[in-house]
């Protein structure tokens, strides 16, 4: 059973009784759709696709990731018990384009972008999916679902232009993104704002627990303004220095902040307390706040 901890579980009837599958890559689609979850749609479908993205970067998962999902043809299942994942995408029809056109579906915007980033990493962390575009109809990686359109088998599809050009054409930066240990949608505050102390000693706590990058809900802005001060005392490699995320590099970096700051022991375990954080954030312009 796989389930993608960053997601709501949302699940169909067929969510954990279809036909398993070793997933072997993922198709990106576009959902035709302004609705925050669309499981409704699939409700009343013979087709459904694992993941949903909605417009702010939330997350829906439907059916489990070792399970068949319906959405794309001989992309489905194939030999050997292999099958693609398929991640349907918000567009805001009726709404931002008129839902016939394909040539005025929106690009996916930074939310959507941070949330299949984030997916990909921890498909690929789960599954082996590599973070490539798919090199051929039944390889491993990052496809869509016009990328394989033709009137006959193998094909995802006999005629759609999913996920539409302006998305097709941001594929490469959806991988990127992912390669990069996925991206922050917020974008960052500006110099002397306030770090809540309990965002990042919860973020301290979860992320290293999560995937390579993955942040905490709430705690990325405020990590990341940990992080630049612990780059610039030289502690934390610029690398990881804006990723938001509280993981195992940032505690040590953190760690160290608190050794020089002249603790010892449990008291330098890299989980940011009250008067080391103070500290920081006086040589490096930003308030604590509880
Ligand atoms: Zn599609």
């Amino acid at each position: 059973m796989a389930r993608y901890p960053h997601a709501d579980w949302d699940p169909l009837p067929e969510a954990n009784t279809q036909p398993r599958i070793r997933p072997w890559g993922a198709v990106l689609h576009t959902a035709v759709s302004n609705a925050k979850n669309i499981k409704s749609v699939w409700l009343r479908s013979s087709i459904e696709s694992h993941f949903y993205v909605a417009e702010d970067g939330n997350v829906l998962q439907y059916v489990d990731t070792e399970r068949v999902a319906h959405c794309q043809l001989d992309g489905n299942y194939f030999g050997g018990g292999r099958g693609h994942i398929s991640i349907e995408t918000w567009d805001g029809a009726g709404r931002v384009w008129d839902g016939k056109d394909v040539r005025k579906v929106p690009r996916w915007n930074d939310h959507q972008i941070a949330a299949m980033a984030n997916l990909l990493v921890w498909l690929r962390d789960t599954h082996g999916v590599p973070l490539v575009k798919l090199p051929e109809i039944f390889g491993r990686g990052i496809g869509w679902h016009a990328q394989y359109t033709s009137s006959k088998p193998p094909r995802f599809n006999q005629h759609h232009a999913c996920p539409a050009p302006a998305r097709i054409a941001q594929v490469g930066d959806v991988i990127s993104a992912a390669v990069a240990g996925g991206q922050q949608p917020e974008p960052p505050r500006p110099p002397g704002s306030a770090v809540s102390l309990a965002a990042v000693t919860r973020a301290a706590k979860l992320d290293p627990k999560r995937p390579q990058g993955a942040v905490t809900p709430g705690a990325a802005d405020d990590v990341r303004l940990v992080e630049r001060a612990l780059a610039a005392e030289g502690l934390l490699s610029s690398q990881y220095a804006s990723d938001g995320s509280f993981g195992t590099r940032t505690v040590a970096a953190y760690a160290r902040w608190q050794r020089r700051c002249g603790y010892s022991g449990a008291d330098a375990d890299g989980v940011p307390g009250s008067e080391s954080l103070k500290k920081l954030g006086a040589k490096h312009g930003f308030r604590v706040v509880a």
